[in-house]
């Protein structure tokens, strides 16, 4: 939870009340004053002013009355769920998708841009497309903000895609881009860490405080949560798996080095390495479909790169103990040996007494898990609201 400067001024303190109200509200989801005033530790005189200013805003209504302890029945209060809605975006590898989402992260609108190999300031205009699309598409309603999940090394606190190579993007300011172009707060993400984000959101309860994301597609990332948080890192470069390099990998990667694991265990490394041993494997879903037939080039592929990542994600237990790890993307789909070669080698790779409590699952990867990751921050860094309660 976000504290109070010391020193705080007379506004700030009336902004962090407000906030602490509006969260009382939309955690319990139905509340009344009396409750919030007791949760909170103010006053009833200054919750009630507080609650006037959400109403005045629209980021609350009453919605009847509860039970009487007694007295009157006090009126309980909800946060409207189209009270605002966000714009989600991902900048995925072949296409950007976006929706608007309401405030319970439900889609209310989405749609799709193929990206048609385009990138660098092409691609930025994509995004201004989309949003202007999606904002057509809202209507009237307050739009809180913008957050965009985009591939690659990307400061949040800045809004900075560092390094995005399948966009030819680097040090591009995409969030203060967006934000001028629209008047509208965003915030930018790494997909892996906004995936991380939607899992903890909608995966199932009782949520875990610690988990790791690891999302393996064309490429490989992951998103770390640490005590229900997304945890970035000093660069917000924290799980950047994918480029690290291990011992006898010989292969060329994207970004100039060799021997990356993403070399060997993305989709990409992996369609190519089966293409060698077997023409007919000419993409991700004939891997799939030829891991699934038994095809035995296949499976020596995904066997080899499901024990490469195992061994980077043995990395990840052993420096966090984080008990929990879920695994996402079209990588799933190869099947029960690739998922068993992936928890053969990260348990074989960690102390034992790591490895006896590490969970390594298939997530639940609910639908656009990285727009409505995305959302979800956005809505976490304006109104200090958490999907994942
Ligand atoms: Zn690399």
């Amino acid at each position: 939870m976000a504290s109070l400067p010391q020193k705080a001024t007379h506004q700030q303190t009336r902004a962090f009340n407000q906030q602490l109200v509006l969260r009382a509200i939309y955690d319990h989801s139905v509340i009344s004053r009396a409750e919030i005033a007791r949760l909170t530790g103010l006053t009833r005189t200054s919750v009630s002013e507080l609650v006037g200013d959400l109403l005045r805003t629209g980021l609350a209504e009453e919605v009847g009355r509860g039970p009487s302890t007694g007295g009157k029945a006090p009126i309980l209060l909800d946060v409207p769920a189209r009270g605002r809605h966000i714009v989600g975006l991902d900048l995925g590898e072949s296409a950007f998708s976006g929706a608007v989402v309401d405030l319970r992260g439900t889609i209310m609108h989405s749609m799709s841009l193929p990206l048609d190999e385009c990138d660098g300031d092409a691609a930025v205009d994509l995004v201004f497309t989309m949003v202007d699309g999606l904002l057509a598409s809202n209507g009237s309603s307050p739009t809180l903000g913008i957050g965009i999940g985009a591939p690659g090394l990307i400061d949040t606190r800045t809004g900075t895609v560092h390094w995005a190579v399948n966009l030819n993007w680097a040090d591009l300011p995409l969030g203060e881009l967006v934000s001028r172009r629209f008047g509208l707060p965003v915030v930018v993400a790494n997909d892996s860490h906004a995936a991380a984000v939607a899992e903890l959101t909608f995966g199932p309860r009782p949520r875990p405080a610690n988990l790791v994301v690891v999302r393996v597609g064309r490429g490989i990332g992951a998103g770390i949560i640490l005590n229900g948080r997304l945890f970035q890192g000093d660069g917000s470069g924290a799980g950047e798996i994918g480029h690290t390099v291990f011992d006898g990998g010989s292969e060329e990667c994207h970004c100039g080095r060799v021997g990356c694991l993403e070399t060997v265990a993305s989709m990409t490394a992996m369609v190519e390495a089966a293409r060698r041993l077997d023409a007919s494997i000419i993409d991700e879903q004939a891997l799939i479909t030829a891991m699934r037939g038994g095809n035995t080039a296949a499976r020596d592929v995904a066997v080899r790169g499901g024990e490469q990542l195992g061994r980077a994600i043995a990395a990840l237990i052993s420096a966090l103990n984080i008990d929990h790890v879920l695994l996402i993307g079209p990588a799933t789909e190869l099947g029960d040996d690739w998922l068993a070669a992936v928890r053969r080698r990260a348990t074989a790779s960690v102390l034992p007494l790591l490895a006896r409590n590490t969970h390594i699952e298939i997530g639940a990867e609910p639908e656009n898990v990285v727009l409505i990751g995305a959302a979800a921050l956005l809505m976490t860094h304006e109104l200090g609201l958490s999907l994942a309660r």
